[in-house]
């Protein structure tokens, strides 16, 4: 396979230049590597950057695209580290020529230089492939690492992979057009799983072998290396995370950490605005855990200073999250090995539950999602 000046052999990574269209008298050029493995099998791309300003995505494909043993790969893996290297020199989410977002600018009709590059890139690589994975992070606020699926136009596999790649938390929300995981699979039918880890301008090592290993999983399940799953127990699949904003432009004093759990008018944070000198007060309205969070003590009026995956205990004295559905992972141990759970051993430690109360009363609940969820191998 060439793309670009990058040209595969088998048992090797290989990189070169992806050469994407002309701007002025400029070819805007990106960085690329394939990972080509031993074995013939599935292409697939892993993309990042594509928001100049979103950095976890990028280390986290080098972490894992270097530690790659490809003499067990079957397959072929295109790495594209940085689909937005103008971007990331200026520190800034958008295409700097047109100040449009990149992924907001697949299948768009129009003379716009981000239309252009995706068009592009959707050209070249990924009409090429069996599936891709889209990396991401949260820009102004630190998130709890997960995978975002979306409600129309996604495949059984994609949401099957969302469960594969292994934490504790899944997102699904509605896609907007000129998104790469929407109109990849709305055009081509080549499902595109983005993925959300950390963000606000850090890294978090943790964060990033939770993904490395994520990425992993994903390629033990779609056959293209050998291995055993690693998922946690329990998944929750989240609609939406109750957010918190400030109520005034002032100075940050947060009261919790990303992934604390929090109780029903816990003090969350503390805001001061140095103006007025007067201090506001946030409190969480329900329990839950801190899923995403700030890092920048300035803040304005309306931002947002974290969310939270809010739980409540039902009548039947169920704990369950709200607006989401938990999944418990069907135990198969020649196929997976289950983590034990972060997120809900925080919130049961602090509403004074124990595992065999949730166990037995999930256990009842959740037959049916139990069933829904199988690790039958991908048809893929
Ligand atoms: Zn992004």
């Amino acid at each position: 396979m060439q793309i670009g000046t990058c040209k595969s052999k088998p048992g090797k990574l290989t990189n070169g230049e992806l050469p994407l269209c002309k701007y002025k008298n400029l070819y805007l050029k990106i960085p690329i590597f394939i990972a080509e493995g031993e074995a013939p099998g599935k292409t697939i791309f892993i993309s990042a950057g594509t928001h100049g300003d979103e950095v976890n995505g990028i280390e986290i494909l080098y972490h894992f695209m270097y530690a790659l043993n490809l003499h067990k790969l079957v397959g072929t893996i295109i790495f594209l580290p940085l689909t937005n290297p103008w971007g990331f020199k200026e520190n800034s989410r958008y295409i700097p020529f047109d100040n449009r977002d990149l992924n907001r600018s697949f299948d768009k009709k129009g003379s716009s230089i981000s239309y252009k590059i995706a068009d592009s890139l959707m050209k070249n690589v990924i009409e090429k492939c069996d599936f891709g994975i889209d990396l991401h992070d949260g820009r102004t606020n630190v998130l709890l690492p997960h995978p975002r699926i979306f409600k129309k136009d996604e495949s059984e596999f994609m949401r099957e992979l969302s469960h594969v790649f292994g934490t504790e938390i899944i997102l699904e929300r509605e896609g907007e057009s000129g998104m790469l995981a929407v109109e990849s699979f709305k055009r081509y039918k080549i499902p595109v799983l983005t993925i959300e880890v950390g963000g606000a301008k850090v890294i978090r090592n943790d964060f990033r072998n939770q993904a490395v290993g994520g990425l992993k999983n994903i390629l033990i399940y779609t056959n293209m290396l050998n291995g055993i799953l690693s998922l946690p127990v329990k998944q929750f699949i989240l609609e939406q995370r109750e957010g918190y904003i400030s109520p005034t432009k002032g100075i940050l004093y947060l009261e919790v950490k990303l992934g604390d759990a929090v109780k029903k008018n816990q003090v969350i944070a503390r805001i001061h605005n140095p103006i007025s000198n007067k201090k506001f007060i946030v409190r969480s309205r329900n329990p839950g855990v801190v899923f995403s969070i700030r890092r920048e003590a300035i803040i304005n009026k309306k931002e947002s200073i974290l969310s939270i995956l809010h739980f409540k205990i039902s009548k039947r004295k169920e704990l369950i999250p709200v607006q989401a559905k938990m999944l418990i992972n069907r135990t198969k141990p020649e196929e997976i090995i289950t983590r034990p759970t972060i997120i809900l051993d925080n919130i049961l430690s602090l509403l004074g539950l124990s595992y065999k109360f949730i166990d037995e009363s999930l256990r009842a609940s959740f037959e049916k999602i139990d069933e829904y969820f199988s690790l039958r191998k991908s048809k893929h």
